[in-house]
């Protein structure tokens, strides 16, 4: 590639980013940043009736959160700024004049009245009213009027815009990178409003100026604008400007894969369509998101880049540092991809076991405490003090560390931060019931005598490591010829609550000798 590699991800600030539009930014990320080139943040607000409070933020948020920092921005500025689009109105205007100088476009006064009235009877036979060449002269515009009659419209401030001036008869050839060379007739073309008499120009006309003063190379988005894409190639050529190289991105469906994946599926289907939560500024309505749903990250990234994108291999654990290395939009399909919001969470399993046990604790940690205060109060209400026994109390001395280690134990089976409680409380709180079922499967009548026996080879056990309790356990377990389940059926249950948990001398090891000695007592006592 021999042009310096500049993408831009262009989106309105009209509310929370969708996860389609973090899969746009994210393509634009990895191609800018396998090409050593330029990453860019543009605000495109020029419909100030859809702006939304908030969502530049948000925005910016999101994509520092999914790891793809901006190298151009609003906020990180840079030599081609300003980069929101409302603060570059002054720009746009002599370009539609040059336009209108160039013959390729021209000042059209029709109504809303007018035009909604061709509309409706063009409906009314059926027909779609298309503003163009075919039309265009019986029209209100300066095609159509004399230069002194135009003249005197503008003279007087008459309502105008400025439409593009399609040809008639043509046959573009354009050129997209994921789906070939596309040809469009011209004659089923508008005339696209550039530009509106309020001096905010469109969508197509800043967009275009923008990506040229820019010096966009690549154009990567969404499918929804492919059909724009006559225009703006028109324009390229209208202006004399080289045209960069284009890429629509598949559209991402929703996970029966039948139509689009959209804003309102999220509540719909139950899970979050957006990267962040999301609360509206008007309404207070609060929308998921993955972040706050305990997704990590990466699980995101890596969980996007197969939108439309594999690297035709069978991997497809990749980290942001691997993408960018195997990242190709040759490689990007031209077919719709399918959500799977089972997929992101097979991601998340994966990536929470990358994560470190200090990291995961720190955001275990307030979760334990909330639960331990929970049952502390609640035990309070129901026992009166002097009937609290010290292991329905909670343990109050856990620390990081301590935390570090449950979660080592534990993690494998986790997809969420969230899951942890569940599987790992014995290691916090002993149980005060036992589960029913398992109950009756593990308690016997020599259960008693065996736990017995356990307590005193736990008591006896000097250096209490894992190794030594085994070794003890075990070792009575077979000279005596007892059956292993008639033993660890009992204990475990006596230690969980549940036939649940990971091993029950790791277990042993971490609550200690006098916490599982009293968490055996107690079903001593109940049998
Ligand atoms: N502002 C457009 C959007 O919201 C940008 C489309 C483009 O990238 O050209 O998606």
């Amino acid at each position: 590639m021999t042009k310096k590699v500049r993408v831009r991800f262009a989106p309105s600030p009209t509310g929370p980013l969708h996860i389609g539009g973090v899969r746009t930014a994210l393509f634009n990320y990895l191609f800018a940043k396998k090409h050593n080139g330029t990453f860019i943040l543009r605000i495109e607000d020029t419909d100030q009736n859809r702006y939304v409070e908030g969502a530049e933020q948000y925005i910016i948020d999101a994509l520092n959160w999914c790891g793809m920092p901006t190298d151009e921005s609003p906020v990180d500025t840079g030599k081609y700024g300003p980069y929101r689009q409302s603060e570059r109105k002054h720009l746009y205007k002599q370009y539609a004049n040059k336009l209108i100088a160039s013959g390729n476009a021209y000042y059209a006064f029709d109504t809303a009245e007018t035009l909604d009235f061709h509309r409706k009877d063009h409906e009314a036979k059926g027909k779609t009213f298309i503003y163009n060449w075919h039309n265009r002269l019986k029209l209100s515009n300066s095609l159509s009027l004399s230069a002194e009659e135009t003249q005197v419209k503008l003279d007087a401030g008459e309502d105008y815009v400025i439409r593009f001036k399609s040809p008639q008869d043509e046959t573009l050839h354009l050129k997209d990178i994921i789906r070939g060379d596309i040809k469009i007739d011209t004659n089923i073309l508008d005339d696209k409003v550039l530009f509106k008499s309020d001096g905010m120009p469109t969508y197509h006309l800043a967009n275009i100026v923008d990506d040229h003063l820019m010096e966009i190379s690549h154009v990567i988005r969404g499918e929804e604008w492919l059909p724009s894409l006559a225009l703006h190639y028109q324009l390229y050529k209208a202006f004399g400007w080289e045209t960069p190289e284009f890429a629509h991105l598949p559209l991402i469906l929703k996970p029966t894969g039948k139509g689009k994946l959209s804003k309102r599926d999220g509540d719909k289907l139950g899970f979050p369509v957006f990267p962040l939560q999301w609360t509206d500024p008007k309404t207070n309505d609060v929308s998921r998101g993955y972040k706050e749903d305990g997704y990590f990250p990466e699980a995101m990234v890596n969980f996007l880049a197969f939108l439309g994108w594999n690297p035709g291999t069978e991997q497809e654990i990749f980290n942001l540092e691997e993408l960018i290395a195997a990242f190709d939009l040759n490689k990007v399909n031209k077919s719709g991809a399918r959500f799977d919001p089972d997929k992101i969470k097979w991601f998340n399993h994966h990536y929470m076991q990358e994560q470190s046990n200090d990291v995961l604790a720190e955001l275990f940690k307030p979760i334990v405490d909330e639960n331990l205060n929970v049952i502390a109060s609640k035990t309070k209400q129901s026992v009166s003090n002097d009937e609290i026994t010290t292991s329905q109390a909670p343990r109050n001395d856990v620390d990081a560390n301590y935390i570090s280690m449950v979660i080592g134990l534990i993690k494998e089976r986790a997809t969420f931060v969230s899951n942890f409680w569940d599987l790992s409380h014995f290691f916090f709180t002993a149980p005060n019931s036992y589960d029913e079922k398992a109950s009756k499967k593990a308690f016997k009548e020599d259960t008693k005598g065996i736990l017995e026996e356990v307590v005193s080879i736990i008591n006896t056990t000097e250096d209490f490591t894992v190794e030594n309790l085994q070794t003890n356990i075990k070792g009575w377990i077979t000279s005596k010829e007892i059956g292993f389940g008639k033993v660890m059926m009992p204990l475990r249950l006596a230690l969980v609550g549940a036939l649940q948990g990971p091993d029950v001398f790791d277990i042993i090891f971490m609550i200690g000798k006098a916490e599982t000695v009293k968490r055996i007592e107690k079903v001593i006592n109940l049998l």
